[in-house]
């Protein structure tokens, strides 16, 4: 199973039992990045969850976090939005998706979408069926072309009714859609009758590269429905799915009942939302974790044998090593995947510590250095 390639690999567990119990010991407690999941959760979320534990609320949602919460994303995009919340990024994308499609509908999407390679089929599922329609990209970015050959491609009763397109802000690559990009793919939604939906699982990190205000890169720009990232933010869990076009909220607390994604003890998924954005602290981590990349990817691209195989835009940098080098990384104990985008991947979290950026700045540098054997 591919997701085993950055744990489990034979490659990175030495021989000997007592140093693979070391080794293992050592990869539990010291700081990773092969995915900003790895990370844990932030003072804020932690604080505010703490703060939503002395005493009674009401359940399901009717509490005063909860309100609060939508309350600070209603703030925060200076806008009248719908706020809902889910427990994951797959529920939040799917749902959203299913409530701006009937079953005969189709989304597109570009070939390199979570939607597409990560979610098991969930958008289709929660749909009833509405299919993904892919279209080829570069870096997994989708363009107003690319949109108009897939939607145009066929207009028979044959096939699935174009009705939306997702794009993810920042991408699976880790690069950005700039602001003209977006609202050119939304003038070419309009144009066509689509919705725009934007995968956000990492938009804190977009608005802190972007320098913009949420807003601007959102409804007034033309994205209908944002799933905006909470998990890899900082927090524990939790996901928000927030409507700008309120007319596709209709039913949408049912349709995430239905789907399991009604928080009985809604107040923990809502107060460390409060927390994030009324601090400020979601963009300041999102700052930070975007600066370690930046700075990770500025000491390791001119490496020989290392290439960057995408511009570094958020917190992403992909690595094209050989595979030696990638497997003496392993054997130093890192952990990091390569199933994504082909190359070697490294997020940085909220909380990327410089002393680990270093170590793994000198184990590259070292292994990348060392003249034996990288030909092989
Ligand atoms: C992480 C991620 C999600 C959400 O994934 P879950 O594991 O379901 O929370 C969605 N989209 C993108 C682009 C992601 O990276």
């Amino acid at each position: 199973m591919t997701q085993h390639s950055a744990t489990t690999s034979s490659a990175n567990i030495p021989s000997s039992d007592k140093e693979r119990l070391y080794l293992t010991f050592m990869q539990q407690r010291s700081q990773q990045f092969a995915s900003d999941n790895y990370a844990g959760v932030c003072p804020e979320a932690f604080a505010a969850m703490d703060e939503a534990n002395r005493g009674h609320e009401p359940a399901y949602g009717g509490d005063s976090w909860t309100a609060r919460a939508a309350d600070a994303f209603r703030t925060l995009f200076e806008a009248s939005c719908e706020v809902y919340f889910a427990f994951n990024g797959t529920a939040a994308n799917s749902l959203a998706l299913a409530s701006m499609c009937q079953s005969y509908h189709s989304v597109i999407c570009s070939e390199a979408a979570h939607v597409e390679t990560d979610e098991c089929g969930a958008p289709e599922f929660f749909s009833n069926g509405s299919k993904l329609l892919v279209a080829p990209s570069t870096n997994g970015k989708l363009t107003p072309e690319s949109i108009l050959t897939v939607a145009l491609k066929r207009s028979d009763i044959h096939y699935p009714k174009p009705r939306v397109v997702t794009i993810t802000q920042p991408t699976e690559t880790g690069e950005l859609y700039a602001l003209e990009e977006i609202r050119a793919i939304a003038d070419t939604c309009r144009e066509l009758g689509l919705k725009l939906h934007m995968d956000g699982a990492r938009f804190a990190n977009a608005c802190a590269s972007l320098g913009c205000r949420p807003a601007e890169m959102t409804w007034r720009s033309g994205v209908d429905v944002l799933c905006f990232g909470g998990t890899k933010n900082g927090m524990a869990v939790g996901e928000a799915v927030i409507f700008f076009d309120t007319k596709l909220a209709e039913d949408f607390d049912y349709r995430c009942k239905q789907a399991g994604q009604l928080a009985s003890k809604m107040r923990f998924l809502a107060a460390p939302w409060v927390r994030m954005l009324e601090s400020g602290a979601w963009l300041r981590y999102a700052v930070h974790a975007n600066t370690a990349a930046k700075e990770f990817a500025g000491r390791v691209g001119g490496l020989p044998h290392v290439e960057l195989m995408f511009r570094v835009e958020a917190n992403a940098v992909f690595l094209k090593l050989p595979l030696t080098v990638a497997e003496r990384l392993r054997a130093r104990g890192w952990m990091f995947y390569t199933f994504i985008g082909g190359g070697a991947r490294f997020m940085f979290a909220w909380d990327a510590e410089p002393g680990r950026v270093d170590a793994l700045v000198n184990d590259l540098q070292e292994i990348c250095s060392s003249p034996d054997g990288l030909s092989s």
